[in-house]
Order: structure tokens, then C-alpha cells, then sequence
């Protein structure tokens, strides 16, 4: 048979039919514990000869058959579901290393990443090294024989830089350690990260999954790394194998931790895996009639889109990401006054501080998300305060594009 697309396979993932209706979408299992026939048999499910789901903040159907969706869309060999996005970043490292570990780190990265790793991490032991993800030399320089991963975003947001991933994957199979991408902007139906040599990815399910419908995040683990090769899994890699790593996540940090993701924002995210192709291919297509008509306006002086055959790293948007590098682009005016002046003219496009949401939404970040950083670092990240980020959503493009005319006159 040939092989199904996205959709199709994501509308086919099958489910238990355990539903006396025979109902067409699986049901919301709403509830904190389940019941078993005798003592033996709880007895057995404990000892784990007997599966079964038995308190929700370990395993709930709902958010199963979402772990098991997103399994089969990404042929992996294990999903796990969490609360958050930070939630998935904080449990995959805490998994992957102990106190008196290292990881390296891109230094752009997503503020609540940076500061979890500049401020948290450090207290529990645990080093995080910062390093131009280009410069392969700066990198190599800073593996020891405790580094345990190699981590960086996709696209990084608002630079809208894209990583050399070959080198990365390269680098990391050199040293035997863990390579991990937060691929939040390049959703799975335009990234295929374990065939490029990732081997834990991590989501915030809130931006493009959910569309902005539901908070949640995803640890998924492709497969392809030997994890007898990091101490920290010694416990578990005799009984689970390959599977040492997503069991040491279930069994210990993320059960212990409390992370879990409610069976409602499972139904929201199965939903949104559904339409997720559609959503992104729309959203991407807002992209680049926004990004034309932004570039011949006379009033900005620059857009940044990966998408654009303008922008220097379309090549490796073409090459990485099936062409959609993300749906979010940046455009600057002439001063943080006519930003304002702009972004208060808006009507259609909201002011907000998601991205990937189905809403187009618009944020000043020099003044936001970066208020706290010096004049020095937003220089050091490029955060210019002539600069917006449109994050394009799902809208009539007509509707969007004169929405922003009128805004811009
Ligand atoms: C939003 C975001 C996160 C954090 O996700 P939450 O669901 O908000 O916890 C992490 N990484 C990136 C790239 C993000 O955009």
C-alpha cells in the first residue's frame, strides 16, 4: 500500500473501541483513577504483568491515543506527553543529566529556556554552556567527558536563524552524546529531525499543535541513540533497552515531578494534530503574500522570512523544512514610534505574545519579551527596537493584507 499522507494518517490513528456507541472520535476520559476486577489483578498491574492505565497523573487514555497519534505521525520509538512546553524541556534534561553534568546551548534560544538554564539548572548542579551553534571549533572546545547533550531550537525566534543540523548531529555522534532540538516552530508535518540525526525533540504542543487552543508539550524520542553511553541511564537500560529513555522519563522524573497533561487538552491537541497540515500550510502560504507586500512598502525597511527567496537562509529552509521555515516573520520601520503608532492601527491582527497560534498576532519584543535584557544583550540577540514579529495565523490573507495597509498609512 502506499504510504499515507499526514492527514490521512493522522485522521486514521486507530483507538481502543471500548465505546458501547461506537463513537467516531475517542472519547474524553475525564478521570483521576480506574478501577480493576480483584486484588490479584491490581496486584499483577503493580508488579507489571498486568497493563492497564491506573492513575492519571502516570497514564490517562486520552492522552495515550495523543502520545500514540503523534508516535505514528513521526515513526518514532516513543512519545511522551507533559503539561508545557517548559515542562518537556525541564523533564528531558533533567532525565538526560545529574548534578556535576554539562549540556552546550545555542545561545539564542526562547526566553523561559534561557533563563532555565542560566538560573535554574545551575542551582541543581547541573552546567549549561552557551555557544555559537555556527562556529563548530567553539563547540568542540567546550565538550567534556561530562557533557551529556548538544541543545538548540529549530528556527530561533526572533532571529529566525536556522541551525547547521549536519554539523550538529555530526559533532554529537562524534562525542556519544545526546543531540536535542526544540522544533516548536517546525512542526512534524514539514521536519523529519530523526532522519537528520536528532534524537529527542521537544514541543511546547501550545504554538502550532494547538493552534492556541490548549497549553501542553511533547518529549519525543526517535530511536537512534545508544543510551549506554550516558551513565545516567544505567538503571534502566538492562529492563527497557531501547526504550531506556522514555522509561526513565515515565518511571522518575516526570511522574515524580508532576508534569502531567490533563485528558481535556489531550482532546484539544488530537484535534489539533487532525488539521494540523492544513493549519500550517495556510498559515505559510499568509506567510509569503505577507512577506511580499511587506517587502515593496515603502515604509519597512526590512523583513526577515526564511520563507522568501530573498532572505539568505532560504537554502536552508528548502533544505531542512520542506520549504516552510516556520510561519513567524520580522519587519522593521523607522522607529519605535511608528512601531506603536502601527501596531495600535491594527484591527484584524492581535496584540499578543503567542506565535503560531491560528490568530495573527503582533509583538514589539524589544519592549516585551526582551524589557529585561540590557541594551547590550538585545544588541548581542539582535533584537532591534525598530523591529516587530508577526506570527501568521489562518486568516483570509485579503483581510490581513489590508488590514495592515491601512495600519501602515
Ligand atoms: C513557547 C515556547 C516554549 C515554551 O512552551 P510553553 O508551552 O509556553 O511552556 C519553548 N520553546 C519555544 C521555541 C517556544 O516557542
Amino acid at each position: 500500500m502506499k504510504k499515507s499522507g499526514f492527514t490521512t494518517l493522522a485522521l486514521n490513528v486507530p483507538y481502543p473501541k471500548n465505546d458501547p456507541h461506537k463513537s467516531l472520535q475517542i472519547p474524553l476520559y475525564e478521570s483521576v483513577a480506574f478501577e480493576f476486577d480483584s486484588a490479584e489483578q491490581i496486584e499483577a498491574n503493580f508488579k507489571g504483568e498486568y497493563v492497564a492505565h491506573t492513575y492519571s497523573r502516570a497514564s490517562s487514555p486520552t492522552v495515550e491515543y495523543f502520545e500514540l497519534k503523534l508516535k505514528t505521525l513521526t515513526q518514532s520509538n516513543g512519545v511522551l506527553a507533559v503539561s508545557s512546553g517548559m515542562a518537556a524541556i525541564s523533564n528531558t534534561i533533567l532525565a538526560i543529566s545529574k548534578s556535576g553534568d554539562n549540556i552546550i546551548s545555542g545561545s539564542q534560544l526562547f526566553g523561559h529556556t534561557l533563563s532555565l538554564f542560566q538560573q535554574t539548572l545551575p542551582d541543581f548542579g547541573i552546567d549549561v554552556r552557551f555557544s555559537d551553534l555556527k562556529d563548530s571549533g567553539k563547540l568542540e572546545e567546550l565538550i567534556d567527558k561530562n557533557t551529556r547533550a548538544i541543545y538548540f531550537e529549530t528556527v530561533t525566534n526572533p532571529q529566525l536563524e536556522i541551525a547547521d543540523i549536519e554539523m550538529l548531529s555530526e559533532i554529537s555522534r562524534k562525542y556519544g552524546i545526546v543531540l536535542i532540538s526544540d522544533s516548536t516552530v517546525t512542526p512534524p508535518n514539514v521536519f523529519n529531525a530523526g532522519k537528520l540525526g536528532i534524537n529527542i525533540e521537544v514541543f511546547s504542543a501550545t504554538k502550532h499543535i494547538s493552534g492556541g487552543t490548549a497549553f501542553g508539550g511533547v518529549v519525543i524520542d526517535h530511536g537512534n541513540y545508544d543510551w549506554r553511553l550516558n551513565p545516567n541511564f544505567k538503571d534502566f537500560i538492562e529492563k527497557f533497552k531501547d526504550n531506556a529513555f522514555i522509561a526513565k522519563l515515565r518511571k522518575n522524573i516526570y511522574r515524580n515531578t508532576g508534569g502531567s497533561m490533563a485528558p481535556q487538552t489531550a482532546k484539544f491537541l488530537i484535534q489539533g494534530l487532525d488539521i494540523l497540515e492544513l493549519r500550517v500550510e495556510k498559515c505559510y502560504q499568509n506567510c509569503l503574500a505577507l512577506g511580499k507586500f511587506l517587502s515593496s512598502n515603502q515604509k519597512v525597511k526590512k523583513v526577515g522570512y526564511p520563507g522568501l527567496e530573498a532572505d539568505s537562509r532560504n537554502f536552508l529552509a528548502k533544505k531542512y523544512f520542506s520549504g516552510i521555515p516556520g510561519t513567524i516573520m520580522t519587519f522593521d520601520l523607522e522607529s519605535k514610534e511608528a512601531c506603536f503608532a502601527f501596531m495600535n492601527k491594527l484591527q484584524i491582527v492581535r496584540r499578543a505574545t503567542n506565535l503560531n497560534d491560528n490568530k495573527t498576532l503582533i509583538i514589539h519584543p524589544h519592549s516585551t519579551i526582551y524589557a529585561e535584557f540590557s541594551e547590550e544583550e538585545r544588541k548581542i540577540a539582535d533584537v532591534r527596537d525598530t523591529m516587530m514579529r508577526l506570527s501568521v495565523g489562518i486568516e483570509n490573507v485579503e483581510d490581513l493584507i489590508s488590514d495592515i495597509k491601512q495600519a501602515l498609512s
